[in-house]
């Protein structure tokens, strides 16, 4: 009897927690796909496959140095807002994809509202999520994106994302590449039982970084086993959909302790 008790007072505690954060319960097969640096293969491959397959999803923007201005390695603004008008969510990466636990707080302020200023200088509306570069972060980095009024941020960490455990600043990810086919597939399996899964994809093919490159069959062929099994990809900021998102920040305290790296 006593166990009896135990288990409904745990379970009406889990309902509770849930009514705060949670607007509505996580599917099963929920995949969020995010798309770092700004590789001109976003525009010119991933974003019409996305769209065949009615996928959304988030590109984190920077311009990389030393090439950015090469238009063959990465996209124009022009074509990132033909992405924001495709309906992709467009964020934040840094400016000059700066590790910005390694920066001062004024010059990670500044790395961040640079791309805010050319999101805006191309009619794009501020954006709400944003990438670590590297994956490096720590405690000033979240003080800053509070500041800064981001809602979600996304880090490594090989894990899925548990909307009432992690912070939304602390957002787990696993990254695809073309050698890496098995285990992108294992991590699909994880989006179950309350979990999401997010993905890194890096250029694909990706031209400057070619140790982070998805080939663009081993793309497709993701896409179509997630099409296939009847997943739902959406963009980070869609999480909105299903997650309060300033309730999770007021109530989650941030763990740096758990992985978050590569
Ligand atoms: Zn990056």
């Amino acid at each position: 009897m006593k166990k009896i008790i135990i288990l409904m007072l745990t379970i009406s505690f889990f309902k509770f927690g849930n009514a705060q954060i949670l607007k509505k319960e996580i599917p099963d097969k929920l995949v969020v796909l995010t798309f770092d640096d700004g590789c001109a293969s976003h525009h010119s491959i991933v974003a019409p496959l996305l769209k065949k397959y009615k996928f959304n999803a988030t590109f984190f923007m920077c311009e990389f140095p030393p090439n950015y201005k090469d238009s063959t390695k990465y996209m124009t603004w022009e074509q990132v807002k033909k992405l924001s008008e495709m309906g992709f969510e467009v964020a934040n990466h840094t400016l000059s994809h700066k590790h910005i636990n390694r920066l001062s707080k004024s010059h990670a302020i500044e790395e961040i509202r640079a791309i805010e200023a050319k999101c805006d200088s191309v009619g794009i509306s501020k954006p709400a999520s944003f990438a670590y570069p590297a994956y490096d972060l720590n405690a000033q980095s979240l003080e800053i994106l509070r500041e800064l009024n981001y809602k979600y941020a996304r880090a490594g960490g090989k894990r899925p994302y548990n909307p009432l455990e992690d912070h939304p600043y602390l957002i787990p990810s696993w990254a695809m590449k073309t050698d890496n086919i098995e285990l992108i597939r294992t991590a699909f399996s994880e989006a179950k039982n309350g979990n999401i899964v997010v993905i890194t994809v890096h250029g694909v093919p990706d031209i400057e970084h070619p140790w982070v490159d998805t080939s663009p069959e081993v793309f497709k062929s993701h896409l179509e086993f997630l099409s296939r099994n009847n997943y739902k990809v959406i963009s980070i900021s869609d999480l909105d959909d299903y997650i309060d998102v300033d309730e999770a920040l007021k109530t989650i305290i941030p763990d740096l302790d758990k992985p978050l790296k590569n």
